[in-house]
């Protein structure tokens, strides 16, 4: 039997409600397949602050570099928007990408057969949608110096390094020579130097990899050509805003926010998360959709465990309870059928997993 030390951090909001669902999940596939997970929960965001003072603990770092890997909720919440910059959940969660090094953010956007009338896009034109995000996560607007503000004025600054550029870019195009060896670069290189370092060394690292055909489009025309025909995209290349921007936006395509799941990856260990955040709007109510979570979890078995049937049988659970029509509240809206609350999705993956 293998055995494997698991961090959770649930966070705030639906954190909690989703992470439970997914490790409901996990002990499922890990009977099945003789996989011991031992979890060790650890504290971050505001539910953090309240209890430490600090949004992301110096322990939370130390036990998510002991273990195996790290499944993470979601944080944030109004209740600490008014916090000084660095006291805020938000500023944890960047402060925690930096101390792990987890450059690569991969967001797969699916759209799953069974929910292609879930969607607010005529089918035609969803159907078959497989598209992988490739988001540098440690860089770019939302790391940069200088930063500040005053009473009257606020800025940020966009910068990139040859080696950050490099690193995320062989990350793509590795990707793609496992997929449909495509690569879309998304930049604003007719308006921004940092766009135009960003095309030219992506189009330098190209050379390395003649298997894979690179594209270049700006970003404000890939957010159209998202919804207008996103079966060309097969992997984006995209910076950390550009990248937060569209794939929130791809995720519309397949239903809900509430179905992407996401791998934050680096050279030590790697974060496993929902691409959404921690949805104030719906905490407690139980009707969040933990699918995004339970995701994430298949492609933490999948990439940072190697545990690759255990990783399948999560997914063909996810399309069973999809294909026999349960929906969580939010893909109800186009497509109602036997809507089910968090926990009761969950329950039914879980029960779903066959030996
Ligand atoms: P959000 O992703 O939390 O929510 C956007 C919308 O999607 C809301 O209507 C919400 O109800 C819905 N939604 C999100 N996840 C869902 C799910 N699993 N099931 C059903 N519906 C779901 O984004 P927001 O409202 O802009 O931000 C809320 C808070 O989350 C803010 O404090 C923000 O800073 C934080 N945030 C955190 C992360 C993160 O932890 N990685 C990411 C984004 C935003």
């Amino acid at each position: 039997m293998k055995s494997y030390k698991i961090t959770l951090i649930k966070g705030d909001g639906i954190g909690p409600e989703i992470i439970d669902e997914a490790v409901k999940v996990l002990d499922a596939v890990a009977s099945c397949c003789e996989i011991d997970f031992s979890y060790d929960e650890a504290l971050m965001g505001g539910s953090a602050y309240d209890i430490t003072g600090d949004p992301l603990p110096q322990e939370t770092i130390i036990k998510s570099l002991n273990s195996d890997a790290v499944l993470f909720g979601a944080i944030g919440g109004q209740k600490w928007d008014t916090l000084p910059r660095e006291k805020r959940p938000e500023s944890g969660l960047l402060r925690f990408r930096k101390e792990l090094g987890v450059y690569a953010n991969l967001r797969p956007a699916v759209v799953y057969d069974e929910l292609i009338n879930a969607s607010s896009l005529k089918p035609e034109i969803i159907k078959g949608v497989d598209i992988m995000v490739v988001r540098e996560l440690i860089g770019g607007i939302y790391f940069g110096e200088p930063k500040g503000r005053t009473e009257d004025k606020g800025w940020n600054t966009m910068v990139y390094t040859r080696m950050e550029i490099e690193r995320i870019a062989h990350r793509a195009f590795k990707a793609a020579q496992q997929r449909d060896k495509r690569v879309c670069s998304i930049d604003k290189a007719n308006v921004l130097d940092v766009s135009q370092l960003w095309r030219d060394v992506v189009t330098e690292i190209a050379a390395q990899y003649p298997d894979v055909a690179l594209t270049h489009m700006y970003v404000d025309n890939a957010a159209m050509q998202l919804v207008l025909n996103p079966r060309q995209f097969d992997v984006m290349l995209t910076g950390n805003i550009f990248g937060d921007i569209l794939s929130d936006e791809a995720s519309m395509l397949c239903g809900s926010i509430g179905l992407l799941p996401s791998a934050s990856i680096g050279d030590k260990i790697g974060v496993y998360e929902p691409i959404h955040g921690s949805a104030p709007d719906i905490a407690g109510q139980g009707i969040a959709n933990p699918i995004a979570t339970i995701s994430s979890a298949s492609m933490m078995l999948r990439y940072a465990l190697g545990e690759i049937e255990a990783a399948d049988k999560i997914d063909a659970a996810i399309k069973k309870a999809l294909r026999e029509g349960y929906r969580t509240q939010d893909l109800a809206l186009f497509d109602a059928k036997e809507v089910c609350s968090t926990s009761e999705m969950g329950s039914l993956i879980a029960n779903y997993i066959v030996r």
